[in-house]
């Protein structure tokens, strides 16, 4: 008998083996808990580590697993595990090493100060296939400590991300810039891509959701430090003016203006979010009752299937939002979105002033709008954008 009576040659797409089937599902991320040990000051989600009313509400092991098995099932290939702080749940590992036997990489998001060394030889002996993504506030212990307000978290997020070193697990650090912080991220820069580990260049949270559970208290603080738009732009111009080329860029791309429909964010199938009590959203912040999908009464494959689509459909009704957004070309810029919407008035489509402040010193920046011009007012909004993109 030959080779040749064992070898058929056929096109990849006719192979059953390599036919794509479409996935339903690209990535699920799973807010473990909504608690943490720190108690940032910009934080949209955290209670504190011992709330035992939230506590006992969180799914337990078992749910997580078996959510799991159901996204893998939808053709799902990246689990993000974050928090508040997921590893303050005593069967973090458990969870973990159920996403990796489904052959899931784990994208975790964490403070690092809860790295012990045994999950450290675990994440270097079955490697989440993801960086570790670390949230480091400040680079001396009191500029960190008065963002955490968690007194020792600056010495154990070292302490955690020395374990991460030395086991050879790759991870990235994100800074915030805030009032304790401001100025440090030279530094900060230098720091970490002097660290052993480090896997690609820090990135910073300088624009801040107010609180996603619409605490009034926690979103006036949160509103009281963030920075305004001419700030936002002097800072992504520290190192030169590319950022400012590309804001014009993605101005072209996005293709003017974005019309009434509000779910222009996420491509289909791109990801799902679930809070720890079973509750599917399309992100970890739009926890509007009406998009919200309880995962307790129904399951992940209709609320992927049926449910988001249906949410995709939904269109803009407030007459600020059809008179602006609807008919605005910074749709590339603008941060502008159902989540952000729902932070800060607790509906889906009422336009961010915020935001909209920022977008509009980025487009005066990248020569789109001349001081005083409003976006959603100008008529030839998409060809300025493309004249820019095309570099005119
Ligand atoms: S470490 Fe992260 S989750 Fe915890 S309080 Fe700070 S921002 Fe919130
Ligand atoms: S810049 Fe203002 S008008 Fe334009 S999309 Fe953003 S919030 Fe809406």
């Amino acid at each position: 008998m030959t080779a040749k009576s064992f070898v058929r040659k056929v096109p990849s797409g006719m192979s059953g083996l390599w036919r794509a089937t479409a996935p339903k599902l690209a990535r699920l991320d799973i807010e473990l808990t909504e608690r943490c040990n720190c108690a940032c000051l910009h934080c949209s989600v955290a209670r504190p580590a011992g709330d035992a009313e939230a506590k006992a509400r969180e799914w337990p092991t078992e749910r997580w697993q078996t959510l799991l098995g159901e996204a893998a099932g939808l053709g799902c290939l990246v689990v993000r595990l974050t928090g508040g702080e997921p590893l303050l749940r005593s069967d973090f590992e458990a969870i973990y090493l159920h996403a990796r036997k489904l052959g899931l990489r784990v994208m975790l998001f964490t403070n690092a100060t809860l790295v012990t060394p045994r999950l450290a030889r675990l994440l270097r002996d079955v490697p989440p296939l993801e960086a570790v993504e670390i949230s480091i506030y400040g680079m001396t212990r009191e500029s960190c400590e008065a963002v955490t307000r968690a007194p020792g978290s600056f010495a154990a997020a070292r302490r955690g991300l020395g374990l991460l070193a030395e086991n050879g697990v790759p991870f990235v650090v994100k800074g915030a810039v805030l009032p304790p912080t401001r100025g440090q991220a030279d530094e900060f820069e230098a720091w970490a891509a002097g660290l052993s580990g480090n896997a690609g260049p820090p990135a910073f949270a300088v624009l801040f959701d107010l609180h996603s559970r619409r605490d009034a208290a926690r979103s006036a603080g949160i509103a009281g430090l963030r920075s305004g738009g001419d700030e936002f732009v002097r800072f992504s111009r520290r190192h030169g003016d590319e950022a400012v080329g590309e804001w014009g860029e993605f101005c072209g791309r996005a293709g003017g203006a974005r019309g009434d429909r509000l779910f222009i964010c996420l491509p289909a199938a791109a990801s799902a979010s679930v809070d720890p009590y079973g509750r599917l959203q399309y992100c970890l912040g739009l926890r509007h009752p009406a998009a919200v999908y309880d995962l307790a009464a129904g399951s992940l494959r209709e609320a992927v299937t049926e449910f988001l689509p249906r949410l995709r459909e939904t269109r803009a009704a407030d007459p600020a939002y059809l008179e602006r957004c609807a008919r605005c070309f910074l749709r590339g810029l603008c941060a502008q979105c159902p989540a952000k919407s729902w932070a800060e008035h607790g509906t889906l489509d009422t336009p961010v002033e915020y935001f909209c402040g920022v977008a509009h010193a980025q487009a005066i920046a990248a020569g789109l709008l001349g001081p005083g011009e409003k976006a959603w007012a100008v008529r030839d909004g998409a060809e300025r954008a493309k004249r820019r993109r095309n570099g005119s």
